[in-house]
């Protein structure tokens, strides 16, 4: 880590809050990096753990030019989910948003900013997870989703969870916590604690454009983030 990433390390932990963690934080996350570098192999992936890619481009390839509910029509483009197709950290948001349909990526707008520096935080990149969205096309003006859009759009977010067969799957929010998880549950007993579901670990946090408007709400995401990595070590070891 150069001085640079250092800064900006610090500086997010600054952002959320845990500027009396932040020294043991950052020192362990040079360790880690000495360590993966003198394995000379990637940190966060361990070899073996092999991507089915042909199975997420057929999920893809399966919701083609989709028409399956009333967003269709609005959408500017679908945003199936980007990121490393054999992730074991899938994060999971609620819908695309303006700029997701203009470039047809997820969490590239503002809340996107904000997920990168989460997922950072746990020394993890954007390109070492999976992100996606409960739905794949945006509902206009942001409202919620509705029900029938969700029942048209969450068989392929199943799909696609098990197509990448992630260790850990972080629902961001209400709406994918309750969606993933299959409860009414508010998202303030959902988060921090770990759901077993068809052989993944499920955990949610507070959406990032919910801290942008409630950054204080930023610790509890860090407190959620480490449980993260620590789930990743132990189901690593
Ligand atoms: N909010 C979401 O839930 N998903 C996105 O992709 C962007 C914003």
């Amino acid at each position: 880590m150069n001085r640079y990433e250092l800064a900006a390390q610090l500086q997010f932990f600054k952002d959320i809050g845990v500027e009396s963690l932040a020294v043991g934080a950052v020192r362990e996350a040079q360790a880690r990096e000495r360590a993966a570098s003198i394995n000379n192999g990637p940190l966060d992936f361990p070899a073996g753990h092999t991507a089915p890619l042909q199975d997420l481009e057929s999920v893809r390839a399966e919701i083609g030019d989709c028409q399956r509910c009333k967003l269709a029509p609005k959408r500017t483009n679908i945003v199936f989910g980007s990121g490393n197709p054999s992730a074991e950290l899938v994060f999971v948001g609620e819908a695309p948003g303006y700029d997701e349909d203009q470039q047809g990526l997820p969490f590239v707008g503002r809340a996107g900013q904000l997920l990168t520096k989460i997922i950072e935080s746990i020394n993890l990149k954007r390109e070492d997870v999976y992100i996606c969205n409960v739905l794949k096309c945006r509902p206009p003006e942001n409202r919620n989703p509705e029900p029938d859009e969700v029942a048209a759009c969450n068989p392929f977010l199943k799909k696609q969870l098990a197509a990448i067969r992630p260790k850990i799957v972080c629902c961001l929010g209400t709406f994918a916590a309750q969606t993933v998880i299959q409860t009414a549950a508010p998202i303030s007993r959902l988060r921090g604690k770990f759901f077993d579901l068809d052989g993944m670990r499920v955990i949610a946090t507070f959406h990032p454009a919910y801290l942008l408007r409630s950054p204080e709400k930023k610790r509890e995401v860090w407190e959620d983030m480490k449980q993260i990595r620590a789930e990743l070590f132990r189901l690593r070891s």
